[in-house]
């Protein structure tokens, strides 16, 4: 049978026009995807995909698939080409440096490294072999050395095929051309700005989408969620916030994971757009848990340690039994865990939901009790605590998104701290709960601290204080007050 398969219908004649027409070609494009990848473009159907770009996306997806084929062919190939060459011999040419590595390709959750930091120059001369160790060659007057003029710029000539592929040296191989070095030099140098500027524009194009939905990469990313039956469907999106995006998925039953998948995930995707990320810095860098790591790593790396952190975080509040979304898997900055609310409806959250008074009253002492466990046996601080992140489902407060959450012993913990305090008891306050403490109270009966401050300017003072001294305390002695220790006993600031 023929692979194209049989016309159905013979009968229609068709126009010229029909033929040509772009629309007609862009349905039949469309039913063929629908055929090929009926649950990747179910999902860029959704809200998933935003406005103008809705039927590129796919193309742009099965064109980077492609693309992905390609070089992985084209890596084959030259695999293959690599031990024709050299055959057995102990002495072997590596085409490593043309390979076309593909950043996806990978799945390990080593980064893609810029490349300039990690690729080998691949203009590094090779050794030389015309000239022998001792430097010189012939005998009385007609000696030459390495450093004599034609065979230095033949050998340079030469050289030009280490450059890239791509760059056209012109026949000047095949010739009796001896290049100089300065001029050898001035190519390389061309040579490898050249190949840098295109990767650069190259990266620009691949990251101009990322504000609209989610960039390539991450599409990528989810698609292999979905292909490997982790997730059955992607069905759209939830939440577009300035630093993640959160879609609805219903989960597959992959075998490979011995995890059981949720019947409905929710999936963040952190934002790889750069700047919103500037101003959290302060969560992070001073977080003790990341320190070593910060310096070192460049933004998009950060981006990830983002998405870690709120894994890391999720499973401590897991073992501790606070109510929170089970994490299922992360993969570079794409975090899956289960989701919470029913049949694509996500839990409202709390600023949402009208709660009979009762039901306010038992949602004020569940998050008391919350934030206390929180504190002491998950060793943590919210961080970013409100009506926003707390969401009503089955009758009970989950808390959400804790990416940015610190341990108390941040430089800023306390703080952080007092202000998640102040938003809890203003929203209960005003929300008619006459039990609910004030953010002093509530801060001292989470901390176990004992400020007595009896108004918010000195009240501060006092916190900020005493993070001062937990700071100087770590300094002079590497190690913090036990202030903080997460072992129950009502904490004393000693020296
Ligand atoms: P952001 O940093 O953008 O505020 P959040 O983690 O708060 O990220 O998620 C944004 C929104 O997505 C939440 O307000 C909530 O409505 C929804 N959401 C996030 N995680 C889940 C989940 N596991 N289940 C249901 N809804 C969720
Ligand atoms: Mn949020």
């Amino acid at each position: 049978q023929c692979p194209w398969g049989t016309p159905s219908t013979t009968s229609i004649s068709c126009s010229l026009a029909d033929v040509m027409s772009e629309q007609l070609a862009k349905e039949l494009q469309l039913e063929e995807e629908n055929a090929a990848f009926p649950e990747v473009v179910a999902a860029a159907e959704g809200p998933f995909i935003t406005g103008e770009n809705i039927d590129t996306s796919s193309d742009l997806m099965l064109a980077q698939m492609l693309q992905m084929e390609f070089d992985r062919e084209y890596d084959a190939q030259l695999r293959r080409e690599e031990k024709k060459i050299n055959g057995d011999s102990k002495v072997s040419i590596s085409f490593e440096n043309y390979r076309k590595v593909h950043p996806y390709d990978s799945d390990s959750s080593e980064d893609e490294v810029d490349w300039q930091d990690t690729r080998h120059d691949p203009y590094r001369a090779d050794k030389p072999t015309t000239t022998p160790r001792r430097g010189f060659i012939g005998k009385g007057k007609d000696i030459t050395t390495k450093h004599d003029e034609v065979v230095c710029g033949r050998k340079n000539t030469a050289r030009m095929e280490n450059f890239a592929p791509e760059f056209q040296v012109g026949d000047g191989i095949g010739m009796d051309l001896k290049l100089s070095n300065q001029v050898f030099n001035a190519l390389k140098q061309h040579a490898y700005s050249e190949e840098r500027r295109s990767a650069r524009l190259h990266e620009k194009k691949e990251h101009s989408t990322a504000e609209k939905a989610v960039d390539p990469k991450t599409r990528l990313l989810l698609y292999k969620m979905v292909n490997s039956g982790m997730l059955e469907t992607i069905t759209g999106c939830i939440s577009t916030g300035k630093e993640s995006v959160v879609f609805h998925a219903y989960g597959g039953n992959s075998a490979t994971e011995d995890k059981v998948i949720p019947p409905e995930c929710a999936i963040k995707v952190f934002k790889t757009t750069l700047n919103e990320f500037k101003n959290r810095d302060k969560y992070i860098k001073d977080d003790y848990r990341f320190k070593d790591r910060f310096s070192k790593l460049n933004p998009r790396k950060i981006i990830r340690m983002w998405a870690e952190k709120e894994m890391h975080n999720l499973t401590r509040m897991q073992n501790a039994g606070i109510p929170c979304p089970e994490v299922v898997i992360l993969k570079k900055h794409v975090l899956v865990m289960s989701f919470i609310g029913q049949d694509q409806v996500p839990a409202p959250k709390l600023k949402d939901v009208a709660l009979s008074s009762e039901d306010m009253k038992k949602a004020y002492y569940q998050i008391l009790n919350m934030m206390q466990q929180l504190y002491k046996e998950c060793n943590l601080v919210h961080a970013d605590l409100s009506e926003y992140n707390m969401l009503w489902h089955d009758g009970k407060v989950w808390l959400i998104d804790v990416s940015q959450s610190v341990e108390p012993t941040h430089p800023h913990g306390l703080e952080f701290l007092f202000r998640d305090c102040r938003n809890v008891s203003q929203f209960f306050q005003k929300g008619g709960v006459a039990e609910a403490l004030n953010e002093r109270e509530l801060f001292n009966a989470v901390s176990g601290l004992n400020i007595t401050a009896d108004n918010e300017v000195d009240f501060q003072a006092e916190i900020e204080a005493l993070e001062k001294m937990n700071e100087d305390h770590v300094q002079n002695h590497g190690k913090k007050l036990s202030t903080f220790s997460s072992d129950g006993d009502p904490p004393i600031y000693d020296e």
